[in-house]
């Protein structure tokens, strides 16, 4: 037998117990005549004593790190006891021991601290996942797993497999495709998610389905992305949106119970995204903090470059009257936003300029930035006080909602970059102030998304969700009596679609969209204009989604559903801002396994086989 107990259980109460242990060696330290041992598993760290007895069979058959060994002893009580560790109170006096296996000295060390870089630890990843840290991280993304499943299932949900080697289901990015040996020249595509299927599924009348299951995407790896990943994928027919939120909320606040111990109980809070594009500059805000925008210029009316009006409760003239002045900045400015950062007013020199230093970054690419310190003493020190009066300056204030001892952050230029930078700007000073705990979570839904998005390059209209989205009621004439053609490009946003909200909700999780879905079309006669606006013809629309038209033609059911980032849900949960921490075996951010050495070419004959021949530039 190789072993009685793991190395993460033995207790003083099993003093006196004889145990056989087996696992690897985590350090080797002779003292004199008596040599101690880490013994590591899954399970923990037991330390082994080899007495002068064994000394000469440890001098024959010396012990190395990584070695794996299997031990007999007595376990005793340890007189230099270890607080660390829950097996630190005791220690195995070892009887009889056997090397299993070598090992050669690994790369880096098998530590919490460890000395290894990224890439080495990518490389030799099966040593990397030894490593207590990364254990941790796999071991909640099974809590999060078992935590859904659970709810999904006490809720009636039916885990369905569906097919890897399909045709393209689009979801906004590339294709990868797999050549058919049988079929040359055809390729199949590998599912970027499994989205028609499970509407499919709605059709026969499976009528909750959930699967945590693989998706592909080819797309430039921006930061933190993986050409793989896996995602809660969830559909319910015969629901409204309200019932999805609700169901969701509640699979969400069950992980939090069920692995962080949190009880959610204040409500999700929801928003319209162009409220949170208003207020925050972005479509997924981090509601941890406030420090919400102010748009100092064209309150009253849309966004120049994107489809957002501005919601009725922000406060119009009256910020847009503060900014009056022949400070030619802001007012050849397309937008000018404002930030109130609390308690910022006695910022140094040396502190607001490196903010300034920060806006200018290429990452950020504004110009400037300029400042008014609301000074508790109600007096205003700013930037601008050239061009602006004592009572401009206060009037500034008052538009933002700035208090006595707040630092206002005035960003002006471009309207698309300057918000942008505003959103980036806010999240940065949200972390500089500490207000981004990691273990605060809020929850956020944003609803009510454009249906369309402009796409400049080919003059046309995209899905902003995917093309089975449906448009909310109230909008589906808009698109049915409308030529979806643009005329003229430069002013796309008079286009009646431009307007066009769609069913479509996103889950915010600090600053974090962890899951969205829609409500979708389930007639086919809908489904058939919204190929069309989106600029497919009759054929192109069979040919891609025959199978899918069709099957609305046999009784579908009204249905909507979600997907849920399962990968970055769990890096959330972990505290971590990298998902690859939270994967047995990522990808590289050129989407290489560099432990598989993968992707890689293939023979000739396989070529052959495939009927392929490459044309490398
Ligand atoms: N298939 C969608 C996605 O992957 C989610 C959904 O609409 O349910 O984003």
């Amino acid at each position: 037998m190789y072993r009685t107990h793991t190395c993460g259980e033995l207790r003083l109460n099993q003093v006196s117990t004889s145990v056989t242990l087996a696992g690897w060696v985590q350090t080797v330290r002779k003292f004199g005549s008596i040599t101690f041992v880490d013994l590591r598993d899954r399970y923990g760290i037991t330390q082994l004593l080899f007495g002068e007895a064994l000394q000469p069979v440890l001098d024959a058959q010396p012990l190395g790190r990584e070695y794996v060994i299997t031990v007999t002893g007595t376990v005793q009580e340890r007189s230099n006891k270890n607080t660390q560790i829950p097996t630190g109170d005791i220690e195995i006096a070892v009887e009889e021991f056997k090397i299993l296996n070598k090992s050669a000295v690994p790369p880096f060390t098998i530590t919490d601290d460890t000395d290894g870089g990224d890439d080495i630890r990518m490389k030799y990843r099966y040593l990397d996942l030894r490593r207590n840290a990364v254990k941790k991280n796999l071991e909640l993304r099974y809590a999060v797993n078992r935590a859904a499943r659970n709810y999904l299932h006490e809720q009636g949900f039916m885990d369905i497999e569906t097919p890897f080697l399909i045709k393209s289901t689009p979801e906004g990015a590339r294709d990868f495709v797999v050549p058919s040996r049988m079929n040359a020249g055809e390729f199949y595509a590998l599912p970027q998610s499994p989205q028609t299927f499970k509407q499919l599924l709605m059709v026969s009348g499976y009528d909750r389905y959930y699967q945590i299951v693989k998706c592909f995407r080819d797309e430039d790896l921006r930061a933190d992305r993986q050409p793989e990943f896996t995602q809660i994928d969830c559909e319910m027919a015969f629901v409204e949106q309200e019932d999805i939120l609700q169901m969701f909320e509640g699979l969400i606040k069950h992980i939090f119970k069920a692995v962080k111990g949190i009880d959610y109980t204040e409500k999700v809070e929801r928003t319209t995204w162009e409220e949170a594009m208003w207020m925050y500059g972005n479509d997924k805000p981090d509601i941890r903090f406030g420090m919400q925008l102010t748009n100092l210029k064209f309150p009253q009316h849309t966004f120049v470059n994107k489809q957002v009006a501005v919601p009725s409760t922000t406060k119009g003239n009256a910020e847009h009257a503060a900014l009056e002045s022949d400070f030619a900045v802001f007012n050849d400015a397309e937008t000018v936003i404002a930030i109130a950062a609390p308690n910022c007013s006695e910022y140094t020199r040396k502190q607001t300029d490196e903010l300034v230093e920060w806006v200018k970054r290429p990452q950020i690419g504004m110009k400037g930035l300029a400042f008014i310190k609301c000074n508790t003493d109600g007096s205003f020190k700013s930037s601008i006080d050239k061009f602006y009066s004592e009572e401009k300056l206060a009037a500034i204030a008052q538009a933002c909602g700035a208090q006595k001892g707040d630092l206002i952050l005035l960003l002006a230029g471009a309207e698309e970059r300057t918000r942008k930078a505003a959103s980036e700007l806010r999240l940065e000073m949200g972390k500089r102030l500490n207000l981004r705990n990691p273990n605060e979570f809020k929850l956020l839904w944003v609803l009510d998304f454009p249906l369309f998005e402009y796409a400049e390059d080919d003059n046309r209209w995209v899905a902003r969700h995917h093309p089975f989205t449906s448009p909310k009621p109230s909008d589906i004439a808009t698109m049915i009596n409308n030529n979806p053609a643009i005329e003229n490009a430069a002013k796309y946003l008079e286009h009646p679609y431009a307007n066009i909200k769609a069913n479509a909700y996103d889950m915010v999780l600090n600053g974090n969209e962890i899951g969205g879905g829609s409500i979708r079309i389930f007639q086919r006669e809908l489904q058939e204009k919204m190929f069309a606006a989106l600029g497919m013809s009759p054929e192109e629309a069979l040919h891609k989604f025959g199978f899918l038209l069709g099957a609305f033609e046999y009784g579908a059911p009204p249905h909507g559903g979600i997907a849920f980032g399962f990968d970055r849900l769990c890096s959330i949960l972990g505290g971590s801002e990298s998902i690859r921490d939270f994967i047995a075996f990522p990808k590289n951010n050129s989407g290489r396994d560099v432990m598989l050495d993968a992707p890689s070419s293939i023979d000739d004959k396989q070529l052959t086989e495939l009927s392929i021949k490459l044309n490398l530039a």
